[in-house]
């Protein structure tokens, strides 16, 4: 399985041949005789939303790295082989933030096939953990640039902008009631 459109086979290095299966148009290697599989990736995020103030406030990444430098963005990011989708979200919390929370504290929120890039789809489960559940204060981590909590009336006054598949997410974890 490739997670972009493939060209050639990534065993045998044929160039692949366009063929019609199960409805759908497939990539299909004529001397492995194998259909070679492009599919969606699973990823997995977390809104940590602290409800201690009077407008409940989000954790957010800005992106330090292409694509979309400068953008914000909820935390998350690929699954890895043989990982739980709340521990994936757990640890790519962790990684971008500093921020710890238990994967057993984390409630499902939605989960969703996003818009592809460059031909690569991705599906996420998106989490929603309590600010009392977790633990440790924001700091930029790994591919973040910045790292903090927004109120969305905060958000809306600055100047700043989503990545736009991530202002949905924001504003939906926002408005989730404890
Ligand atoms: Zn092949």
């Amino acid at each position: 399985m490739v997670s972009r459109p493939p060209t050639f086979c990534p065993d045998c290095g044929t160039r692949l041949e366009s063929i019609r299966f199960d409805g759908r148009e497939r990539m299909r290697c004529p001397p492995c005789d194998a259909i070679v599989w492009h599919n969606p990736v699973p990823c997995a995020g977390v809104a940590v939303v602290d409800r201690s103030g009077p407008e409940p406030a989000v954790l957010c990444v800005e992106r330090g790295v292409p694509p979309g430098v400068g953008e914000w963005t909820i935390p998350g990011g690929h699954m890895e082989i043989g990982e739980e989708p709340p521990a994936a979200a757990a640890r790519e919390l962790r990684e971008e933030t500093g921020v710890a929370v238990d994967p057993a504290a984390l409630e499902i929120l939605s989960a969703s096939t996003m818009p592809p890039r460059e031909g690569k789809h991705v599906v996420t489960v998106h989490y929603v953990a309590d600010r009392a559940d977790a633990a440790g204060d924001p700091e930029a981590g790994s591919d973040a640039a910045d790292a903090r909590f927004w109120t969305p009336s905060a958000f809306d006054a600055s100047g700043e902008t989503f990545r736009p598949v991530h202002e949905a997410r924001f504003r939906e974890a926002a408005a989730v009631l404890e």
